[in-house]
C-alpha cells in the first residue's frame, strides 16, 4: 500500500514548501528507522538514553517504526490550523499546534480531527523557517498522533539533558523525536 499526502488550506507557495518538506521527512524517517532497527544507536543514545541501559529502546523503536509506517503507507492530510482556536492549556504548549479546540473544553480530540482511514494533522506555518523545520514539525505532530507522545519540553538542551538524567521523559517527549529525526535529515 502506498501512502499519500494532502495539504489543506495553505497557499500555493506554502504547499510547495510542504511537499518538499514532506519528502525530506519521509527520507529522514526511513533512514532513522533503518539505523535504529539495524542496531545503530548513536542518535538514540544522544536523544533518548545516554545512560547505556537502553531501558526505553523498545518503546522508542516502536514509535519510530509506527510513525515511519504511517509516513510511508497511510493517507495523511496536513491542514492549516492558523484560523482555528488553539487550546494551549491542555497537554502543554505545543508550538506547532497539536490540540485544536473543536468543541468544548475536555473534548479537544473530537471526531473532526480524525476521519476515515487517513490521518489529519493540524499545522501552523508561521512558526517555521526552513524546510528542515517544517519536516521536523510534521514528524513531531505525527509522533503525537501515532505514538502518543507528550509535550514535556521544547528546549533542546533539556531534551538532551533528559536523555541522560531521565530517559523515561525523553522517550515520552515529542520534541525528542523531531530532534532525533534531525540527525537523519540531509
Ligand atoms: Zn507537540
Amino acid at each position: 500500500m502506498a501512502g499519500s499526502v494532502k495539504f489543506e488550506g495553505f497557499s500555493a507557495t506554502e504547499t510547495q514548501d510542504l511537499v518538499r518538506a514532506f519528502e525530506l521527512m519521509k527520507d529522514g524517517s526511513r533512514k532513522a528507522k533503518t539505523a535504529l532497527l539495524g542496531g545503530d544507536l548513536s542518535a538514540f543514545n544522544k536523544w533518548f538514553d545516554s545512560t547505556g541501559t537502553r531501558s526505553h529502546l523498545m518503546k522508542v523503536s516502536t514509535i519510530i517504526k509506527e510513525v515511519d509506517d504511517a509516513i510511508q503507507n497511510r493517507s495523511i492530510t496536513f491542514a492549516n490550523a492558523s484560523g482555528n482556536k488553539v487550546d494551549k492549556e491542555e497537554g502543554g504548549l505545543c508550538g506547532y499546534v497539536w490540540l485544536i479546540q473543536t468543541r468544548s473544553p475536555g473534548d479537544a480530540f473530537s471526531s473532526a480531527a480524525h476521519f476515515g482511514s487517513g490521518m489529519r494533522v493540524m499545522m501552523v506555518m508561521r512558526t517555521h523557517r526552513t524546510l528542515g523545520d517544517l519536516a521536523e514539525t510534521m514528524y513531531h505532530e505525527l509522533s503525537h498522533k501515532v505514538g502518543g507522545t507528550k509535550d514535556i519540553t521544547y528546549k533542546k538542551a533539556t531534551c538532551q539533558g533528559n536523555a541522560s538524567a531521565n530517559p523515561q521523559l525523553a522517550a515520552l517527549n515529542a520534541e525528542n523525536y523531531n530532534l532525533f529525526l534531525r540527525e537523519y535529515l540531509s
